[in-house]
C-alpha cells in the first residue's frame, strides 16, 4: 500500500486470489469486488479570514448484508476514492471476521487537517455530515474516526446529524469522547486487541509469554496498548518501540537492558506519539535510528506504526527467533514479506484479524448509545477478549482445515459470512 501501489487494486487483487481459491460463483464475486454506493460530494466551508474554500469529500459503502456499514473518516492531503474504496472493502471483511453484525464502510476529505484552525475543521465536519446526512445513520452507516479525524470531531458530527434529524442520535457516530456518548475502553481496545490474539497464538504454538520478547513499532495508540498489554497480560519484555518524532522529522527506536517500561514512556509521549527523546535518555533508554526496530532480538514482531514496513528489504533483517508476527497496524507486511514468513514458518496474525478490536469496540460503543446504558470497562475489555478469541480461534481452524495461510483463512472466514449473508437475504436469487 505505500508508494505507487493502488490500495483499491491491491484489495481486489486479494480478493480474487481467495474467491478463485474458494470457487465462489463469478457472479458473485462481481458483487463483492466492487463497492455497493459510493458518494462524491463537495463542500463548502468559510475560512476564518473571511474566504470560502471547497473541499473534496467522499464516502463508499461496500457491503451491508451483514448490517448497517462501519467505517471511519480520514482527512489527509493524499485522500482519493480508491484509497477510501478499499478500506471500505477491507472494513467489510474486518466486521464479519469479528463476526460483528455490520458492514463496511470508509470515508474522507481530501485536506490536511494541521492546516486548519479549530473553527475550521468543525465547519468542515458539519459540512461533511449536511453532505451525507440522508445515507448515514445507526440503522444504515456508522462512521468513526481514522488518520486526520479525532474524538472532539465525532462529537461534533453526531451534534449536526441529531440537529438535522430532530433528535439526540449518538449511535450515528462511534469514537466520541467520553462523557459525549463514548465508550469505556476504547482507548485501550485496539492494542489490548492485538494483545490477545498474541495470547492465543501463543498458546496454539506452545509459545510460553513470560519467556517472550517483542519488537514493536510505533508508539501511538495501538502500539502503546500492544506495548503494556504484552508486559501487564502475557508477562513479556518489549525489547523496544519506536516513534515518528515530529520536531526532527525523523523516527527514531527506543530501547532498555530488560525491556521498555510502557506505562512510563505512557507518560513522555505527545498526542501524535512522539516521544520525549530527552526525557527518556535521562531514563537510561538507548535512542536509535527509526529502522533498528525490526533487528532487535525477540520472537514477536508487532508492526503497528503504518503500512509497508516489512517489505522484501526489511523482512531479512527480522530476528531469526521470530516466531510470530501480529499486525497491529494495516498492511504492515508486503506479499514479499507473505512469502518469507511461509518459507520460515512464521505465524501471522493478518492484520484484520489483529487490529479488529478498534471496530468490535466502536460496535459495542453503538450498542450501548442504542440502549442509553453504560458499561463499565472491565465489562467492554471482557466481552472485546471474547470476540477477538473466538474470531482468533475462527481463523486458526479453518486455516488448519484448508491447510492454508493465515491471511487467506482470514478472507475464506470473512468471506463465506458475507456471501451466506448476502444468501440468507435473497440478494442472489434474482428475486429481490
Ligand atoms: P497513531 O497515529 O496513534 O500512532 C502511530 C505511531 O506510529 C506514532 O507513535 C508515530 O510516531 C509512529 N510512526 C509513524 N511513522 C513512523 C515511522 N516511520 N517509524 C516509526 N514509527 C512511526 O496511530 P494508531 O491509531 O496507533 O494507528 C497505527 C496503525 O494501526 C495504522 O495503520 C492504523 O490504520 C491502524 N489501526 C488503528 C486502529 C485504532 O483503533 N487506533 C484500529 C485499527 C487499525
Amino acid at each position: 500500500m505505500s508508494g505507487q501501489i493502488n490500495a483499491f487494486e491491491m484489495a481486489q487483487k486479494q480478493f480474487d486470489g481467495v474467491a478463485k481459491q474458494l470457487k465462489l460463483d463469478p457472479g458473485v464475486a462481481e458483487v463483492l469486488r466492487w463497492p455497493m454506493r459510493e458518494f462524491s460530494f463537495r463542500i463548502p466551508v468559510r475560512l476564518d479570514d473571511g474566504s470560502l474554500r471547497v473541499f473534496q469529500g467522499f464516502r463508499v459503502q461496500h457491503n451491508d448484508a451483514r448490517g448497517p456499514n462501519k467505517g471511519g473518516i480520514r482527512f489527509a492531503a493524499n485522500e482519493t476514492m480508491d484509497t477510501v474504496r478499499a478500506l471500505a472493502t477491507w472494513m467489510t471483511w474486518k466486521c464479519a471476521v469479528a463476526d460483528i453484525p455490520l458492514g463496511g464502510g470508509k470515508g474522507g476529505i481530501i485536506v490536511d487537517p494541521s492546516t486548519l484552525t479549530v473553527n475550521e475543521k468543525e465547519e468542515m465536519c458539519r459540512g461533511w455530515v449536511r453532505a451525507m446526512w440522508k445515507n448515514i445513520g445507526p440503522r444504515n452507516d456508522v462512521p468513526a474516526p481514522d488518520i486526520g479525524t479525532t474524538p472532539q470531531m465525532m462529537g461534533w458530527m453526531m451534534d449536526e446529524y441529531s440537529r438535522l434529524v430532530g433528535q439526540y442520535t449518538p449511535g450515528v457516530f462511534t469514537g466520541k469522547p467520553l462523557g459525549g456518548g463514548g465508550s469505556l475502553g476504547r482507548t485501550e481496545a485496539t492494542g489490548y486487541g492485538v494483545i490477545y490474539t498474541v495470547r492465543e497464538a501463543m498458546k496454539h504454538l506452545n509459545i510460553d509469554g513470560k519467556n517472550s520478547v517483542a519488537a514493536i513499532q510505533g508508539f501511538g495508540n495501538v502500539s502503546q496498548y500492544a506495548a503494556a498489554g504484552f508486559v501487564e497480560m502475557l508477562g513479556g519484555q518489549v525489547a523496544c518501540v519506536s516513534c515518528w518524532d515530529r520536531h526532527e522529522k525523523k523516527a527514531f527506536t527506543y530501547s532498555k537492558k530488560g525491556g521498555v517500561d510502557p506505562r512510563f514512556l505512557l507518560t513522555i509521549v505527545d498526542e501524535y506519539g512522539t516521544i520525549d527523546k530527552a526525557k527518556a535518555q535521562d531514563a537510561g533508554y538507548t535512542v536509535e535510528d527509526g529502522d533498528a526496530w525490526i533487528t532487535k532480538e525477540a520472537n514477536v514482531l508487532i508492526p503497528a506504526a503504518m503500512e509497508g514496513q516489512v517489505t522484501a528489504d526489511t523482512v531479512n533483517k527480522m530476528s531469526k527467533n521470530i516466531k510470530i508476527v501480529a499486525e497491529g497496524a494495516n498492511g504492515p507486511c508486503t506479499p514479499e514479506a507473505d512469502e518469507y514468513f511461509k518459507k520460515n514458518n512464521i505465524f501471522n496474525i493478518p492484520d484484520f484479524l489483529c487490529n479488529a478490536g478498534g471496530v468490535t469496540t466502536s460496535y459495542f460503543e453503538q450498542v450501548q448509545n442504542d440502549m442509553n446504558f453504560y458499561w463499565s470497562k472491565d465489562e467492554v475489555l471482557g466481552r472485546l477478549d471474547e470476540k477477538m478469541t473466538s474470531a482468533f480461534n475462527s481463523v486458526v481452524d479453518r486455516s488448519e482445515k484448508e491447510k492454508v495461510y493465515m491471511r487467506d483463512a482470514a478472507y475464506m472466514v470473512a468471506i463465506d459470512r458475507v456471501v451466506q449473508a448476502m444468501h440468507l437475504r435473497g440478494w442472489l436469487t434474482g428475486n429481490s
